[in-house]
């Protein structure tokens, strides 16, 4: 590889960033753990961006694997031709869940992946002469991608609003499985499955059943939500009802996914297995953009017994270069034993912020599963009214923890007023060690306190 020297001054920037006016840190180096700028600071990245670079930076094997993938075959169109690199994670993948899933067809992106699934479960239908199936149930407050089909199933209000005109309108929403805010005063959590699944017995009422292509949630609700395991029992449950309608039902686990949440697929927990299912952050872990969708049986024998082709394809699905990164990053998790660090180490860190934060006057809840935790902030913890978004309370925390304590955490929730709290996401990497987690949980605390006051 050819060795250019990246500049560290300061260069008016031509990117179209996500403020026009505030330039971000400029990382010059990643290394570990830590991302170096080009001022000389070394940010500890307890969030791996967007909880993606889970096996660290900078890992010499799947630089190697890159390198020889590039030495043997940098592309081939994917619809034509296979690679070795194709074959073997794609094989990684069906192995990895035991055969429940059988086909893989990755993509560039999880969002990508969302709008290769959107696609599968019409052709699903399509093939099997149900046309009227075009509809999909996803819920309120999800994150399935920004291109426009991943936009209709989301119900991230903010990220919807200005493109509602232009969305397909194919979706509907329901409410999420989110007990901090929604379990009610004396409920059980059997009954709240209960109330979950008659909201969505209802709702394939009210849009008629026969014309639903499938459910769609994530298996543990992530960035946006902030972190929410569902209760034991929700997700089997919700299958059931979809079963019962003739649903496909459809896990998006490209946040949860690939040992985030301590098993390799966050359904494991679950005692469900979805029809069809997304990965994609912890596929890659960001050495290269990649996603998948994996096929479940149910749904190939379809394909099998019809047309035998999928109708959908892009020009840079199955690139070899991701699949050959992303099969190495697999490797590596497999050899290090990283899922098990990741539910080990999620449990110390879930402690570790209670012990250090969960006095904080300010502090709702504090939750989470293997390594993505999250801290709801709220104006009140005894009514649990969240500060007004003006405030930008988490976007705050996410800067004084970049500019004065040298941490990444993601900012989230707090977007539309009276929803919910404002949020502070980590998701550390995998192989994260516990005098890390401690100096994760020291700095995101004082990165809140400087913004919301001390811990009393
Ligand atoms: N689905 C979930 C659950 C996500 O968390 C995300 C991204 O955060 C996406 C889909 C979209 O993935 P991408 O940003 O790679 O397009």
């Amino acid at each position: 590889m050819s060795s250019r020297t990246i500049s560290t001054e300061a260069v008016p920037s031509s990117v179209l960033h996500a403020s026009l006016s505030i330039d971000p840190p400029n990382i010059v180096r990643a290394q570990g753990h830590y991302l170096h700028t080009s001022t000389g600071t070394a940010i500890y990245d307890a969030s791996n961006g967007a909880a993606v670079s889970c096996i660290g930076h900078n890992h010499p094997r799947v630089k190697l694997a890159m390198q020889q993938q590039l030495d043997a075959v940098e592309y081939c169109f994917a619809p034509h031709f296979t690679t070795p690199a194709y074959e073997k994670l794609a094989k990684f993948l069906v192995d990895s869940t035991n055969g429940k899933m059988q086909k893989v067809f990755v993509t560039g992106s999880g969002s990508e992946a969302i709008e290769a699934t959107i696609k599968m479960a019409r052709q699903y239908y399509v093939e099997k002469g149900e046309l009227q199936r075009t509809k999909f149930i996803a819920r309120d407050r999800s994150y399935h991608g920004n291109t426009f089909g991943a936009l209709d199933v989301s119900g991230h209000k903010a990220r919807r609003t200005i493109y509602e005109p232009m969305l397909g309108g194919n979706t509907s929403h329901i409410s999420p499985c989110y007990p901090y805010r929604d379990l009610r005063w004396g409920e059980t959590t059997p009954q709240y499955v209960e109330r979950l699944a008659q909201e969505l017995e209802d709702e394939f009422q009210r849009v008629g059943p026969e014309t639903v292509c499938g459910v769609v949630f994530e298996t543990m609700a992530g960035l946006t939500l902030g972190a929410v395991a569902s209760v034991p029992g929700y997700l089997k449950k919700m299958k059931e009802v979809c079963e019962r309608h003739g649903a496909l039902f459809i896990l998006d686990e490209v946040f949860a996914g690939m040992g985030r949440t301590g098993s390799l697929h966050a359904w494991e927990q679950e005692d469900v297995i979805p029809d069809l299912q997304t990965v994609a952050k912890g596929l890659g872990a960001g050495y290269v953009p990649i996603g998948a969708l994996m096929v479940g049986k149910k749904v190939v024998d379809v394909l099998d017994r019809g047309t035998k082709a999928f109708v959908h394809f892009q020009t840079y699905h199955g690139h070899p270069l991701a699949c050959a990164a992303a099969y190495e990053v697999q490797q590596v998790i497999q050899d290090q034993g990283l899922v098990e660090n990741c539910k080990r180490m999620g449990e110390y860190l879930g402690e570790a912020l209670r012990a250090r934060l969960g006095a904080h006057p300010n502090v709702g809840d504090i939750r989470g599963r293997g390594l993505a935790w999250a801290i709801e902030l709220v104006k009140d913890r005894n009514t649990k009214e969240p500060f007004p978004v003006k405030q930008k309370v988490a976007p705050t925390i996410h800067a004084a923890g970049l500019q004065k304590f040298e941490i990444a955490v993601l900012p989230g929730g707090g977007v539309v007023d009276g929803v919910n709290g404002d949020l502070v996401v980590l998701a550390p990497a995998y192989d994260v060690n516990r005098e890390e987690v401690d100096l994760i949980v020291h700095r995101a605390a004082k990165s809140i306190e400087h913004v919301l006051g001390p811990t009393t």
